[in-house]
């Protein structure tokens, strides 16, 4: 799976729209959900992510080079890009225990 961070916490979590294995949270909306799409593997290097974790950690604020919100917007409308970065877009409401892994 396509590693990123967590847009709460700064953890590293695999998948970008995964629950994060240190704050549970999971991007929801249109915003957050493109800002977890910039902060995976897809639009950045590791190395931007390590750089965007500290950021989150610190809690300043992100800033993305131009466009890339725009291009994360973008890779939104990809239903199987979406997919493969763990957003549960068919999965019917379960309810699920806590340990929820990645399946890969
Ligand atoms: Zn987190």
């Amino acid at each position: 799976m396509t590693q990123a961070i967590c847009l709460h916490c700064g953890a590293e979590k695999l998948g970008a729209f995964t629950p994060c294995p240190a704050c549970q949270a999971i991007p929801s909306g249109e915003d957050q959900l493109a800002f977890s799409m910039a902060l995976c593997e897809h639009l950045h290097s590791t190395r931007d992510l390590t750089v965007f974790a500290a950021d989150i950690r610190a809690h300043r604020k992100l800033v993305f080079a131009l466009g890339v919100l725009e291009q994360a917007r973008e890779a939104l409308k990809d239903k199987q890009l979406v997919a493969m970065l763990g957003m549960v877009a068919n999965r019917t409401q379960q309810p699920k225990c806590s340990t929820v892994k990645a399946d890969a």
